[in-house]
């Protein structure tokens, strides 16, 4: 569990070219939870979660892991990085060895494991992400775009963290490699039952995956809810420059149109079945 209590972040200290990025942020995050966090550019997506493996020192507030705080005297930093795995956002800029598999061992060698348990978590952690072997010694520069970010994300699994955040995991992919890489998150949240923050700007991507959306606006938390709940704010997720799925506005439309649908749909699949069954039910 990891507790956010009243973080500001303030970025250029307390000159007049200061940015507040965080504004009293108080959240709670469960342990097995599949979260959405969106918001547009600039909202502070980026900074909330680099507070949470202790990559940036809230300006105000404090920070619990597991009810101790992470500012506290003694609290050992890297312990925390090995628990909060955190893959940045176009993660394969930092891709740098030779080989995939090398580049996976780095993680799990540094956290001083002896050689066969570094090839083993690294065999694993590629196997999670859907490379087998005949990948391990190819060089990471000749994978496709979606292929090395999940060679990134696998040098994060690598250090079998309890807390998963992909920052803008999708950014720059083609359709194909967005689904891949976000059936490869879902099945390793199904199938590990880690923690996963998933940084998002689409929509789509989020309702289709998580339980729970949490949605930045300057700094703070616009709302935090399931997708139902929150996309049922779709009007005013407007108003802060951000936009329900298409499907919603569909659901919305054909209400108002008089199919009786539920209107908390949020997924084109949800939509399916019950405009088949509004539709069969009138005949
Ligand atoms: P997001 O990830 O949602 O796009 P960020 O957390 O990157 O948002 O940014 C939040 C705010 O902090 C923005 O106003 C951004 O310009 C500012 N910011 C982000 N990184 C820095 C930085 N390194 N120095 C100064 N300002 C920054
Ligand atoms: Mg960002």
């Amino acid at each position: 569990m990891i507790e956010l209590r009243d973080i500001s972040y303030v970025y250029g200290g307390g000159g007049s070219r200061a940015i507040r990025a965080l504004n009293h942020v108080t959240l709670q995050i469960p342990d097995g939870q599949f979260i959405g966090l969106i918001g547009h550019t600039g909202s502070g997506k980026s900074t909330l979660i680099q507070h949470l493996n202790g990559l940036i020192r809230a300006t105000e507030g404090d920070i619990l892991y597991n009810g101790q705080s992470i500012y506290a005297e003694g609290f050992s930093m890297k312990e925390l990085r090995s628990h909060v795995g955190l893959v940045f956002q176009y993660p394969e800029h930092q891709l740098f060895e030779t080989d995939v598999f090398t580049d996976v061992c780095f993680g799990p060698k540094n956290l001083g494991l002896d050689e066969e348990a570094v090839r083993d978590r690294a065999r694993e952690a590629l196997s999670l992400v859907g490379l087998d072997s005949s990948y391990d010694a190819v060089s990471p520069f000749e994978l496709s775009g979606g292929q090395k970010r999940r060679v990134a994300i696998a040098g994060v699994l690598a250090m079998k963290p309890e807390v998963l955040i992909l920052d803008e995991p999708t950014a720059g992919l083609d359709p194909r490699g967005r689904d891949e890489i976000l059936e490869q998150v879902a099945k390793l949240h199904r199938e590990q039952g880690i923690t996963v923050i998933l940084v998002s700007h689409s929509m789509e991507d989020v309702a289709r995956y998580v339980e729970r959306i949490i949605v930045m606006n300057h700094g703070s938390t616009a709302f935090d809810g399931t997708p139902r709940e929150v996309f049922g704010h779709y009007k005013e997720l407007e108003e802060i420059g951000l936009a329900a799925p298409q499907v919603t506005y569909i659901v919305h439309e054909l209400r108002r149109r008089g199919l009786p649908i539920d209107e908390e749909i949020t997924t084109v699949g949800e939509a399916r079945d019950a405009i088949l069954q509004a539709i069969g039910d009138r005949k």
